[in-house]
């Protein structure tokens, strides 16, 4: 019987699927058993789309359509919690199973604390994640540090530090952590990010742990909720599973990874915070003068929720008229964010001039949790 706090080993026993999954198969065989036994309604995954660089979010009622989700795609930046709200009337009518990095993960919450998603009607399957590289910093990388026609890029991988990319003929890998200290590599926001096993969703799975024979063959899996421990045990069962405890030297390295991730995440969010401190405020209002007021930050913000002057009925935050907007546009969004920005990083990566917005406003969260509760990472919802 599987409970809440076990820790496995998993992989699939379908091997079509085995050969397409990132590391066994063991998420999109517990995503297709949800559906079949008809737990969920459907699956929001993510598919490979024209290339590599193209990550596409997919709703799949069809269970013969999953395995087209298996693989982990690196340049897959989105953020899938606000589009269940956005497309998926939050979940109210429609119950969902979906992989969830770590901020797909906080997304949810800050969104189920708006009442903008019902969680009891989503099954939360976490990945483990050591952040994304943005399709454009992907492309520029590959052809300017690989020296490879990104067009010609069948596949990446992110293992045991360095990004790896295989093409016709033959595959380069390059350390992160050169990548990163010229330029490249993870967005800013992965760079900080300390979120890396996803504990508030249902299971946690990632390759972090998995040795001997398996590595690279399962997915490590921390059970972390009742429904979790459920939706496994009984997909195990059923056979379409397949597991056996993980490791106890495999758990103690997943732990010391987790934690050199934890002093990487610490070490940038030095470099970028103090890079910022001298003159945040003034920085801050160079930064955004470039600011064309398409909203984008606003609409792909996961706790971004313009609110109404209660006398006027006027968003105290959007008003129309000149462009650059003064300033305060921007200061009124950040205090609006400053206890609850995820730090997801889709302000920034989807802002048309390239303006920092989630240093800034993840340099003013980390700020205020020097007071408030809960911290970035935490939440007062539990599973
Ligand atoms: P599969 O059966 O292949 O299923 C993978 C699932 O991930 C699919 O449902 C797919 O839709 C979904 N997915 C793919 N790309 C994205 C995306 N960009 N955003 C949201 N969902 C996506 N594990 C670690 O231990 N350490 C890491 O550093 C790490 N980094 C990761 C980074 C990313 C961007 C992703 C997506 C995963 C990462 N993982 C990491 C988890 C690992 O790669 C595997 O996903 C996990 O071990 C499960 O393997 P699997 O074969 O069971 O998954
Ligand atoms: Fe992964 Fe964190 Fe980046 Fe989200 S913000 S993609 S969880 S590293
Ligand atoms: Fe301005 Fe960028 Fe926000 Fe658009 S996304 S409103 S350009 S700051
Ligand atoms: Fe994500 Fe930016 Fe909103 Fe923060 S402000 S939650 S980084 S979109």
């Amino acid at each position: 019987m599987v409970k809440k706090g076990d820790m496995l080993y998993a992989w699939t026993s379908d091997a079509d699927l085995a050969a397409k999954a990132e590391c066994g198969g063991a998420v999109t065989s517990l995503l297709k058993y949800a559906l079949e036994k008809k737990m969920v309604d459907a699956v929001f995954a993510v598919k490979k789309g024209q290339d590599i660089y193209d990550a596409v979010p997919t709703l799949i009622t069809d269970p013969a359509e999953l395995n087209d989700t298996a693989g982990s795609l690196h340049c897959g930046t989105l953020l899938l919690s606000k589009l269940v709200k956005k497309y998926l009337d939050g979940a109210n009518n429609l119950k969902i199973a979906m992989p969830v990095k770590g901020c797909d993960m906080m997304g949810l919450y800050e969104l189920a604390k708006r009442q903008q998603v019902n969680l009891d009607n989503i099954i939360m399957i976490g990945v483990n994640c050591g952040g994304t590289v943005s399709p454009v910093t992907a492309r520029t990388m590959i052809k300017e540090k690989f020296e490879v026609d990104p067009d010609v890029v069948t596949k990446e991988e992110i293992d045991k530090g360095q990004f790896i990319i295989e093409y016709e003929g033959g595959h380069k890998g390059i350390s992160i952590d050169e990548l990163e200290d010229e330029g490249f590599g993870r967005r800013s926001n992965c760079r900080r990010c300390k979120v890396k096993v996803p504990r508030q969703a249902d299971l946690a799975c990632g390759n972090w742990g998995v040795i001997g024979d398996k590595a690279g063959k399962a997915t490590f899996i921390e059970v972390c909720s009742e429904k979790g421990a459920k939706l496994l045990d009984e997909a195990t069962k059923a056979g379409v599973i397949k597991t056996e405890p993980a490791n106890p030297k495999g758990i103690e390295i997943r732990k010391k990874v987790e934690g050199a991730m934890f002093k990487l995440g610490d070490k940038w969010r030095r470099k970028d915070f103090t890079d910022l401190s001298p003159a945040l405020w003034d920085t801050i209002q160079k930064e955004t003068s470039r600011c064309i007021k398409c909203y984008s930050c606003i609409e792909n913000c996961p706790v971004c929720f313009p609110v109404k002057d209660e006398l006027t009925g006027k968003s105290l935050m959007v008003e129309s008229g000149e462009i650059p907007p003064n300033p305060m546009f921007h200061m009124r969004r950040f205090a609006h964010i400053s206890d609850s920005c995820i730090n997801c990083g889709q302000c920034e990566e989807l802002c048309p001039m390239d303006i920092p917005l989630a240093k800034f406003s993840h340099a003013i969260r980390v700020e205020g949790d020097n007071v408030f509760e809960p911290k970035l990472g935490e939440s007062a919802y539990k599973n």
